[in-house]
């Protein structure tokens, strides 16, 4: 399928006509997209547009534009399951996966469609019978820069919330899954929201780093890794907002009271979820020495029981990595582990299908903590098991990498669960719950190099500090 940028109402090629191709990463013979490779001619078209023309979207009535997003989320979900089966085919989680995606995205809009009659300010008391009051405006164009590995939930947590608090946004989603995107930007133009509000641009990183430095964008919300988002928080102007998600290397603490059936559960649904692929996913499993060996032979034995395989195919629980450069740093990974002295212990890789990027779920165990995969963010189906002594040993553990994602405990004693709740530097912190898994009402980034200390991302009336500006007015009658 040949894709195009919406530009200036319009779907068009790319300026200077260079595509790239995006492949089915379970079967890498077949294209399922062939997208336009974006330059700075389409950035400056698209944010150009958007900020002569936003005007009409933000003075549209809140209540008009919460219909709007409503109308898309019903559009979505009337196709939930055909997106699912695109979404499969494109970046390559299993069907099962996909659908829990498709479904909870409609409802992402269906909350930020809320949010956009919920916009308020304050008044001031004074002593001279003025009144002082603070309101609250789009802060203009948005730029939004996206990942691949939920490319329909990520783009709908930034463009609606934009779009419900009245500002333009040009959307520049993963070019590894660029179809998804564009069934999002369908639904919002089918919708009712006007082409002055929405651009859609696709292509890799150079459309990236052109949208964050263009003088007409007002605010930058970037989801993905840690280093693409450090490299845009140093181009951004300081007049820019800056909103960045990033990486994580987030871990579960295991001690000798957990329930051992709930933590193995709790450990293979963080670490193997998405086939790995998971910015909050469990990377390392910090284990109690008294039931270490119990807890890895039971995770071991589930994850054996893993079916690898096409995200469509029936039966599958473990798709496919989503691109070659994902399947290559696995395998740099497993090389490191082995390297510093921890063991593998994971299935032969002789078993694996063929034709696409598959990879098994892999196992480490002696693993210390300064090594290199209990450290850096591998964003894959390796995960690490760190033995300790206590609880002390197992907070050390935890925040000791320069991340401060997601992190979680499995136990039954409250009083170590909210000792942990506190001890924990992390933006997330979940008791025996996977690390995966948001609500989508509530505030959500990471501490350290995991976020942007300045503002987090989605969340009841936490969107409306990024997403709007805040004007003081002073009334003498
Ligand atoms: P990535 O950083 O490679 O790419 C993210 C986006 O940035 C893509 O749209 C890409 O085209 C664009 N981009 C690349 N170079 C750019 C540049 N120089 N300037 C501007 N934009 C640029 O990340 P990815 O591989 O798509 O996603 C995986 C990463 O995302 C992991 O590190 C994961 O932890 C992170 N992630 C974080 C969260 C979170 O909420 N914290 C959620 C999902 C994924």
């Amino acid at each position: 399928m040949t894709l195009h940028n919406f530009v200036a109402g319009e779907w068009v090629p790319a300026f200077d006509g260079r595509t790239v191709e995006r492949v089915n990463p379970a079967r890498t013979d077949e294209v399922v997209a062939v997208l336009p490779d974006s330059g700075p001619a389409d950035v400056d078209r698209a944010v150009s547009f958007v900020a002569e023309h936003r005007e009409e979207w933000s003075r549209t009535a809140p209540e008009a534009r919460s219909d709007v997003l409503v109308r898309a989320a019903d559009l979505l979900m009337a196709r939930a399951d055909e997106l699912a089966v695109e979404l499969v085919r494109e970046e390559g989680k299993t069907l099962a996966e996909a659908r829990m995606e498709t479904r909870r995205t409609p409802q992402n809009l269906r909350y930020y469609a809320g949010e956009a009659q919920r916009s308020t300010g304050d008044t001031f008391p004074t002593g001279d019978g003025s009144l002082v009051l603070s309101v609250r405006e789009p802060v203009g164009v948005v730029a939004a820069i996206t990942p691949w590995n939920f490319p329909l939930n990520i783009p709908s947590r930034k463009v609606g919330p934009a779009l419900a608090a009245g500002n333009g946004v040009v959307l520049k989603p993963s070019e590894v899954t660029p179809l998804t995107a564009q069934r999002l930007v369908e639904a919002l133009l089918e919708a009712g929201v006007p082409a002055g509000a929405l651009a859609l641009v696709q292509g890799g990183g150079t459309a990236g780093g052109e949208l964050v430095k263009h003088a007409a964008v007002d605010a930058v919300t970037f989801t993905g890794s840690t280093s693409v988002g450090r490299s845009i928080h140093r181009s951004v102007g300081p007049d820019v907002r800056l909103q960045l998600e990033m990486g994580g290397k987030n871990a579960l603490v295991v001690l000798q009271d957990a329930d051992l059936e709930r933590a193995t559960a709790l450990v293979v649904k963080g670490a193997f979820g998405l086939s790995g692929q998971a910015c909050t996913g469990t990377s390392r499993v910090v284990v109690h020495e008294a039931v270490a060996d119990e807890l890895l032979r039971r995770v071991r034995d589930r994850v054996r029981a893993m079916v690898v395989g096409d995200g469509l195919t029936e039966g599958v629980t473990f798709g496919p990595l989503a691109t070659a450069g994902q399947l290559e740093k696995y395998r740099t990974y497993l090389g490191y582990g082995s390297e510093d002295g921890a063991v593998l212990d994971t299935v032969d890789e002789d078993e694996l299908p063929g034709g696409g990027w598959f990879a098994r779920p892999a196992l480490f165990t002696g693993v210390e903590s300064s090594d290199r995969i209990a450290q850096e963010e591998i964003f894959g189906p390796v995960l690490a098991f760190l033995r300790v002594g206590s609880y002390e040993q197992a907070v050390e553990v935890v925040n000791g990498t320069d991340f401060g994602l997601s992190a979680g405990i499995v136990t039954d004693d409250f009083r170590t669960a909210v000792r942990f709740s506190q001890d924990v530097d992390a933006g997330v912190v979940k008791v025996n719950q996977a690390t995966t898994g948001l609500a989508m009402n509530a505030p959500f980034g990471g501490f350290r190099l995991s976020s942007t200390q300045m503002y987090k991302e989605q969340g009841g009336p936490q969107m409306l500090p990024f997403y709007t500006r805040e004007k003081t007015v002073y009334f003498t009658p």
